[in-house]
Parts: structure tokens; C-alpha cells; sequence
């Protein structure tokens, strides 16, 4: 299969699919220019290959047409000073004076798209809008693993014009790498750490995990309803009533497989959702009427270190507590420091997931971590077990 690192660039017109989905201020500044970083490999390698990229993303959710603020011209300055030569940018993503933008670009020249969601046609999939973008190019490069999971025409559509020229970019290739080694080669035990504020959002990822793993955490907020179901008390914590059974469920399950299920013994419980709230440590399933639990306890954060210093492999998503506010941080806290000792350890661990991938990065411990992905819901889904449309696309001839 034809792949970016054995292809040859020379000559050719690549239209990349980047996510340069970034962070802008009210001046239009970068505010956090990660994801633009993340396509810097895939960039250089066609450049250094003799080839020309064009670069196309989306940016925001305009209404379908054009909006200044989400325009990609605000990218260009620094993504020109990071590849340190000039970026061309066309105005329109399709049409005419793209064409030619692109049908007069060099070899080693780069160029960059206006946000392809200026068209309805992008999320619809459209096949018309789809085949203008294949126009400007001969070889189309994914690489935006964050939206990989929407059948968008950029992501998905446009790769049938290209039967036999078609690749994924260094990101999502680690994407898969990582996430495949996790899925189908784990080394054990096998520790999976799911928090989080609802079970019915993690119900898929969980089914699938139980098939796989030895160790099950459960955290965060999701715990009540697991604990409710059991018979204890929970006072006003979150809780999901219709997904009381679907509880008892997963648990059975895991009985069945041999998983063995952590479910938090102690919690620090509160008598506010605030930061100023009077605390105190109970047991999980004891707690009073006008109190929620909002972070694990003492004796639970020891008990789960001591599974994670355990594993061989260990994938976490979602928080252990409501880390946003520091009253309730040190379950999410130790959990990652925890994660961080186990991969010094020799442990391989996964990241995935907006709020534990904002916790690693809140205690400065991304480098600590095996591996950090940089797909929230494209993540998920690819756990679930589900084929993601944007990678299918690739995948088939
Ligand atoms: P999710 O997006 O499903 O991963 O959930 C993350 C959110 O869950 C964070 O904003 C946390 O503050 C919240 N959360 C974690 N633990 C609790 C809890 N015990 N009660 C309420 N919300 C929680």
C-alpha cells in the first residue's frame, strides 16, 4: 500500500486535510497552535519530497458562508513562519481562481485553503463540492485525525477521486499506531481508567473494553450511578436513573469476562457544586441527603495507583472528579502522576479524550504520558470499535 513515507512527491499537487482548527483571540491571534504543529510533518516530508501540499481545514462553526472570524487567512503569518517560507492562500476553497492558484503552484511553494465549511456542501459530503476539491490536486493526504470520524467531503468523499493515490499523514498514522496497540496487541495486565461526568456517554467504549481488559476504574461522576444501583446512598450526585439497569448490566459483564471493576470505596463529598462548598471524606455509598460527590477519596486513590503501578498497559479517559475546580482536582491529579510513574516504569499508557488530555496538561505531564490523543470524539469512536468513516475512505480500494 502505498503509504507518506514511500510515496514519490516529486512534481505533485498533494491536497492535505489538516485540522487547523485553532484557538483564535479577539485580535485574531493564535492562542494555542497545536494542532498546526501536529501537521508540520506531514507538511515537510511532501516538501522535502519535491511535492506541492494544499492545505485545506476547517476552522469554527460558521453559518455556512463566509464570517472574518473563522476565515484561515489569520493562520497564515505564523504557519509561514513555522515552515519558514511563504504560504499562498487562496480565498475561496473551490473555483476557478483556485484552480489556477493551484495549477501555477511550484514545487517546495505551499498553499492554503479559506475554511472549507464556508460551503454547506463540506458536512453535507457532497459529491460535486468533493470533486472540485480533487480538481486542485493528484494525490490526497488526510491527516486531520479529529474530524475523521465525520463523513465530511474533505474527510471522506473526496478520497474516491483518488483511487489509487491516497494516504493518511504521520498524525493519523500515529493515531492508529497507538490506539491499535492498545486495541488489539496490549501487553497485560491491561488497565482501562474511564471517568468522566455521564455513564451513558462511555456505555460503547466500556462494552468494548470489557472484551479486552483485565483492570476497569471507574470514576468521576459516573460513579453514583453505578453506586445507586448497587443499593447505597448518594444524597444529590449526579446521577443517570434510566441507566440504573445498564449499570448492574456492565457490572455482570465484567463478572463474566474477569475483568475486575474498581469502583471508587471513598469520595470527597460536598454541600455545593462550588469551589467555596464545606467538604468532607465518606464512604461512596454513605453519602447524606444535601451532599454530592464530586472527587475520589484517600483510600481509593491508593487503591488505584497501586492497579496502575501494576499495569503493563493503560488507557485513561476522563476525569476522576470535578478537576476544574481544586477542591476536587486530586483524584484527576494522582491519577495522572500515577500514569506518569507506571509508563517511567515501562507501563505504555493512552491518553484520550478532551478533559483527561486538559488534566495531563494542566499538571505539565504530556511528555510523561506513552501516548496523547489529539481526537476527542474521533478517539472514542475508534475505541468503540467503530470504523471511522475518514479512515475506511483510506483503508479501501
Ligand atoms: P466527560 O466530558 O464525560 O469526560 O466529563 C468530564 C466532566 O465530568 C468534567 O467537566 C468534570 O468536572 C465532570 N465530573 C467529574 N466528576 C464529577 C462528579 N463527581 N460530579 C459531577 N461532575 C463530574
Amino acid at each position: 500500500m502505498k503509504n507518506i513515507d514511500n510515496y514519490d512527491f516529486i512534481g505533485k499537487k498533494v491536497l492535505v486535510r489538516v485540522d487547523f482548527n485553532v484557538p483564535l483571540d479577539e485580535n485574531y491571534h493564535i492562542t494555542d497552535d497545536t494542532r498546526i504543529r501536529a501537521a508540520l510533518p506531514t507538511i515537510k516530508k511532501i516538501l522535502e519530497g519535491g511535492g506541492s501540499p494544499i492545505l485545506m481545514s476547517h476552522l469554527g462553526r460558521p453559518k455556512d458562508a463566509y464570517e472574518k472570524k473563522f476565515s484561515l487567512k489569520h493562520v497564515v503569518p505564523h504557519l509561514s513562519a513555522l515552515l519558514g517560507r511563504e504560504v499562498k492562500f487562496a480565498a475561496d476553497c473551490i473555483g476557478p481562481e483556485t484552480e489556477k492558484m493551484a495549477g501555477d503552484l511550484k514545487s517546495g511553494e505551499v498553499m492554503l485553503l479559506e475554511n472549507l465549511r464556508f460551503h454547506a456542501e463540506e458536512k453535507k459530503g457532497d459529491e460535486d463540492f468533493a470533486a472540485q476539491l480533487a480538481k486542485l490536486a493528484d494525490v490526497y493526504v488526510n491527516d486531520a485525525f479529529g474530524t475523521a470520524h465525520r463523513a465530511h467531503a474533505s474527510t471522506t468523499i473526496v478520497a474516491k477521486f483518488f483511487p489509487e493515490d491516497k494516504m493518511f499523514g504521520y498524525l493519523i498514522e500515529n493515531e492508529l499506531k497507538n490506539m491499535d496497540k492498545v486495541l488489539h496487541n496490549p501487553e497485560h495486565p491491561f488497565t482501562a481508567i474511564m471517568g468522566g461526568a455521564k455513564v451513558s456517554d462511555k456505555i460503547l467504549i466500556i462494552e468494548n473494553l470489557l472484551e479486552r481488559v483485565d483492570n476497569l476504574v471507574i470514576g468521576g461522576g459516573m460513579v453514583y450511578t453505578f453506586v445507586k444501583a448497587r443499593g447505597g446512598k448518594i444524597g444529590n450526585s449526579l446521577v443517570e436513573e434510566d441507566k440504573l439497569d445498564l449499570a448492574l448490566r456492565l457490572l455482570n459483564i465484567a463478572k463474566e469476562k474477569n475483568v475486575k471493576v474498581y469502583l471508587p470505596v471513598d469520595n470527597v463529598i460536598a454541600d455545593d457544586f462550588s469551589n467555596d462548598a464545606n467538604t468532607k471524606v465518606t464512604p461512596v455509598d454513605e453519602i447524606p441527603d444535601g451532599w454530592m460527590g464530586l472527587d475520589a477519596g484517600p483510600d481509593t486513590i491508593k487503591t488505584v495507583r497501586e492497579v496502575i503501578m501494576n499495569s503493563k498497559t493503560i488507557l485513561w479517559n476522563g476525569p476522576m472528579g470535578v478537576f476544574e475546580m481544586e477542591k476536587f482536582a486530586e483524584g484527576t491529579k494522582q491519577v495522572a502522576l500515577a500514569i506518569a510513574d507506571a509508563t517511567a516504569a515501562g507501563a505504555f499508557s493512552l491518553v484520550g479524550g478532551g478533559d483527561s488530555v486538559a488534566a495531563v496538561n494542566k499538571y505539565n505531564l504530556k511528555d510523561k504520558m506513552g501516548y496523547v490523543s489529539t481526537g476527542g470524539g474521533a478517539m472514542m469512536e475508534y475505541m468503540e470499535g467503530k470504523e471511522l468513516p475518514g479512515i475506511k475512505a483510506i483503508r479501501e480500494s
